[in-house]
């Protein structure tokens, strides 16, 4: 990773101190599940659960899950719901990405050969500005009937993702970086973002660098996805695109998000959803979680941990083909989780 987010400070005696955030909905299962085949490997990793879900609107808590990602460095996360119709009721989740200066999500989206979809191999890395753009959380009713909302856009924080992308790119041998906008319409806000991830192209001459207009990006992706490489987006069109790229290469229960930052990472399911409708119905797919507890043994070093579990996610889904039913299958995520259990024990 080129983040330079330090794991030396979780690590206590060989074994190192993770914080599980398990939120709402099917979160708390699902990191239940990360935490059972974490055992059945016998992965050096403990955990330290805050519970900061919607049942309880405490302000501690949110200082206390903010502490201990401090203190570890690093995370593990179910979504936190957030009420829609409570205007004082800021979004949690976006608050710890402030709070802990997250302010890049990577969604690497790729083509499961087990799993149906409309387009074959699909590989996709999406770079997301994590903390400004429409998530400022500035909005007000100026008079009665006319609300303002406030998308911020910085040359600092724009140079800060570009950066990144590029970086990460050049890192992880891909090829082609495409920057998404909407400038021809946002000219002021969009346009900084376009002309700053412009700009940081001419030092990596060895990538291929363009941009595409949102409202295209969207179709193309639909249509042909192939041709894309690297996304690299502003906030709220990289959460949208990032959602419309887990669609189409299996939906909600696949893909895992990362989220870094200077000091920390927190990791994730790529499109983050609660999922309260299906909790607690042993129906929930628990890959999107594993896939983030993957990531999150990579960030750790703990690479042949983290490769005996991605093997055997792979070979849970792609060659026993045990699919929920968001796959359109008939196994209930424990089956899923049993024969996951079952491939990593025999190289544990
Ligand atoms: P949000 O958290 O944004 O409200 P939802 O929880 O409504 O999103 O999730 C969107 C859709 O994706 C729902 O139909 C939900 O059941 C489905 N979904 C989300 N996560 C999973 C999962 N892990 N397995 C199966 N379906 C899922
Ligand atoms: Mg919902």
């Amino acid at each position: 990773h080129v983040s330079g987010t330090r794991t030396d400070k979780s690590k206590y005696g060989g074994r190192y101190m993770v914080t599980a955030l398990p939120g709402d909905g099917i979160g708390p299962e699902l990191i239940g599940y990360v935490k059972e085949v974490f055992r059945y490997g016998g992965v050096p990793v403990d955990f330290e659960e805050v519970h900061l879900d919607s049942s309880r609107d405490d302000v501690d808590l949110l200082e206390q899950a903010i502490t201990a990602v401090k203190r570890n460095g690093v995370a593990i996360k179910g979504n936190i719901e957030t009420r829609h119709n409570d205007p004082n009721c800021k979004s949690r989740n976006v608050e710890l990405r402030l709070r802990l200066g997250l302010f890049a999500n990577i969604v690497h989206v790729t083509s499961q050969p087990g799993i149906e979809t409309r387009h074959q191999d699909i590989d996709i890395v999406l770079i997301r500005q994590n903390t400004e753009g429409e998530y400022s959380s500035e909005e007000h009713t100026s008079i009665k009937g006319v609300v303002e909302s406030l998308k911020v856009i910085t040359k600092t924080r724009s140079d800060e993702i570009a950066r990144y992308a590029f970086e990460w790119a050049k890192n992880n041998g891909r090829k082609k970086v495409t920057c998404v906008h909407k400038a021809n319409i946002m000219k002021l806000s969009d346009g900084l973002f376009l002309s700053r991830c412009t700009e940081m192209a001419k030092e990596y001459p060895e990538l291929e660098f363009d941009n595409i207009i949102i409202d295209n990006c969207s179709m193309q992706l639909v249509a042909n996805p192939n041709q894309f490489d690297v996304l690299l987006l502003p906030n709220l069109y990289g959460n949208i695109l990032t959602n419309l790229a887990c669609g189409i290469t299996g939906g909600p229960g696949i893909a895992s998000g990362r989220n870094y930052g200077k000091d920390y990472a927190v990791f994730e399911t790529g499109t983050r959803n609660t999922g309260k409708s299906i909790a607690g119905k042993n129906i929930a797919n628990p890959i999107a979680m594993m896939n983030a507890g993957v990531d999150l043994l990579y960030h750790l070093g703990l690479t042949d941990h983290a490769q005996v579990i991605a093997r055997a996610i792979d070979k849970t889904i792609n060659v026993d083909k045990l699919h929920t039913p968001d796959l359109g299958g008939q196994a209930t995520t424990t089956e899923v989780v049993q024969n996951i259990v079952k491939e990593v024990q025999k190289h544990a």
